[in-house]
């Protein structure tokens, strides 16, 4: 640690109810940051405006609210940073980090159409990466990185260790859309950026979008957080957690009357041991939680554990 101040964030898509696995991944950064005189913040990626709806949002503080998740500062909207992220790009487009690809839908899904009928490749390499300015069309057009085509880029991962990724097999990432809009790659990196994330601690559903982030922040030369990378949460037979198993939902157990207390110590173990402690006091959990107990396996949400704990 280079004792700088610790940031992390929880960053949840308003799509729907708020999961066990949000609010897991949401009591772990408030742990980290709050056991180390960090800030926590809070941002609502809120860019897929088709699938975003007030009520999740909704949701999402009255749960944090109810296990006592307190952020830092006012809920960041990503939707409403769109022009910034535009910038970005702009500004990696003006350095030669990105170029403009003017391959339509329809060309890059015959290509993709053609090659897997000829068992090829399927990675789309845009022929407009080298194209010089005065060659190109007045047309519509997408902004992409120029990422790098040969060697490696690394991650050192705190819970998943050094994962890397041959760029071989990393496409050219689009940042800004046809329409200007921002991608959800673009717009995570530009905003840890610009909220001062130290710590990236979220699902390990989001490590293979992670050599994409990289990528970014070195393009535009930004130092990388930490990342820490959890195993999901698994159902007690070891399937994907889902309504098979019960209530996945966070609100449900309020709903169900659990107290706030019991779900926060039981989530707090999901995915993360202090040696056989299994109860422990807020007090006790912000001076044990490190990244280094985060367990390598998924997690087993048991139903039964959580009324042992409650009861
Ligand atoms: N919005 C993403 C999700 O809800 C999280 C992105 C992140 O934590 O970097 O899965």
């Amino acid at each position: 640690s280079t004792g700088a101040q610790i940031v992390t964030r929880i960053a949840p898509s308003p799509t729907g109810f708020m999961h066990i696995g949000t609010a897991r991944a949401a009591l772990f950064n408030w742990l980290y940051a709050r056991g180390r005189g960090g800030k926590f913040l809070l941002r609502i990626e809120d860019t897929d405006r088709a699938r975003s709806t007030p009520e999740a949002t909704a949701a999402i503080l009255r749960g944090m609210n109810w296990l006592g998740l307190d952020h830092d500062g006012e809920a960041v909207s990503q939707f409403e940073r769109a022009s910034r992220h535009a910038e970005v790009a702009h500004a990696m487009l003006a350095k030669g980090d990105a170029y403009k690809c003017f391959s339509t839908q329809e060309e890059i899904a015959a290509f993709r159409e053609a090659a897997q009928a000829e068992g090829k490749s399927t990675l789309f390499r845009s022929p407009w990466r080298d194209t010089p300015e005065s060659e190109q069309p007045d047309a519509p057009f997408v902004l992409r990185l120029r990422a790098p085509l040969d060697g490696q880029t690394v991650i050192e991962d705190e819970v998943q260790g050094t994962v890397t990724f041959k760029n071989a097999t990393l496409d050219d990432m689009v940042l800004l859309r046809s329409d200007g809009t921002p991608t959800y790659m673009l717009a995570v990196v530009v905003d840890d950026h610009d909220m001062g994330v130290t710590h990236v601690i979220r699902g390990d559903d989001h490590l293979s979008n992670t050599p994409r982030q990289v990528q970014i922040y070195a393009a535009m030369g930004w130092p990388l957080p930490v990342y820490a990378h959890l195993p999901l949460v698994l159902g007690p037979d070891g399937k994907k957690l889902s309504k098979r198993h019960g209530a996945t939902g966070v609100e449900e157990y309020r709903a169900m009357g659990y107290p706030a207390s019991a779900m926060r110590n039981y989530l707090a173990r999901l995915g993360w041991s202090h040696g056989d402690d299994e109860f422990f006091t807020d007090a006790q959990a912000l001076e044990w939680f490190d990244l280094s107990g985060i367990n390598k396996s998924a997690g087993r949400f048991d139903f039964k554990k959580l009324d042992h704990i409650s009861g």
